[in-house]
Order: structure tokens, then sequence, then C-alpha cells
């Protein structure tokens, strides 16, 4: 069985961690954005702007990870809402507890899991 508190409160967790990590992200991003300004590095053969613009995609990545995540955990709380966590979406059989709980986002079994994979 799932304790749906639990997964609640791991999701929370996970939640706040993602805002403060896309919140962390934006600071940076701010931060990179104010330095190509300071160093006119618009010109892709200055090496410090090459940096610059290659700091600013990492972060751009980072950041669009941060929001899948943090989508993936609003869509896992209405499916707690909905009383349809844990429930595998491919196959329709029970997560395990122990991938849940690796794993609170998870929308399909593990067997599902690893057979979209190859
Ligand atoms: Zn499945």
């Amino acid at each position: 069985m799932i304790d749906m508190q639990s997964a609640r409160d791991r999701l929370g967790t996970q939640k706040a961690q993602a805002l403060q990590r896309l919140a962390d992200l934006t600071r940076d991003f701010e931060a990179v954005v104010a330095a190509s300004r300071d160093t006119n590095a618009d010109d892709e053969h200055d090496p410090e702007g090459a940096t610059i613009a290659f700091e600013r995609s990492q972060i751009e990545a980072l950041a669009r990870q941060a929001e899948h995540h943090l989508e993936e955990i609003d869509a896992a709380l209405k499916r707690l809402d909905a009383g349809t966590y844990g429930t595998c979406e491919v196959c329709g059989n029970p997560i395990s507890a122990a991938r849940l709980e690796a794993r609170p986002t998870a929308r399909v079994c593990i067997v599902c899991a690893a057979s979209a994979r190859t």
C-alpha cells in the first residue's frame, strides 16, 4: 500500500526544493546577463562573450529542467487529489511503494518504464 500522506509530504519537499533551485538559477541568469552587458560581450569572437553565451545556455537548460520537474510534481499532486496516484498510466497496475519513494513523480510502473526505454 502507498502511504498517501508521506507521498504528499515528499512531493511538497521536492516542490519547495525545485522552486528554490529555479529562484537560484534565475538569479544566476540575471547575473550573467548583467555581466554580458558590462563586457559588451555580444561579439562571439570575443572569448569572454563565448563563455558568457555558454554559461547562459547552461543556466537556461538547467532552468528548463527545474521547470519540467515542477510540472511533474504538480501533476503528481493532482493525481494524489484525483486518487489516481500510484497507478501506472500505461498498464494500470499499482506502482511499487519503493519506486514511489525513490521517485515520487513516477507515472508508470518499473516494468513499463523499462520497456519504454528499449
Ligand atoms: Zn505499468
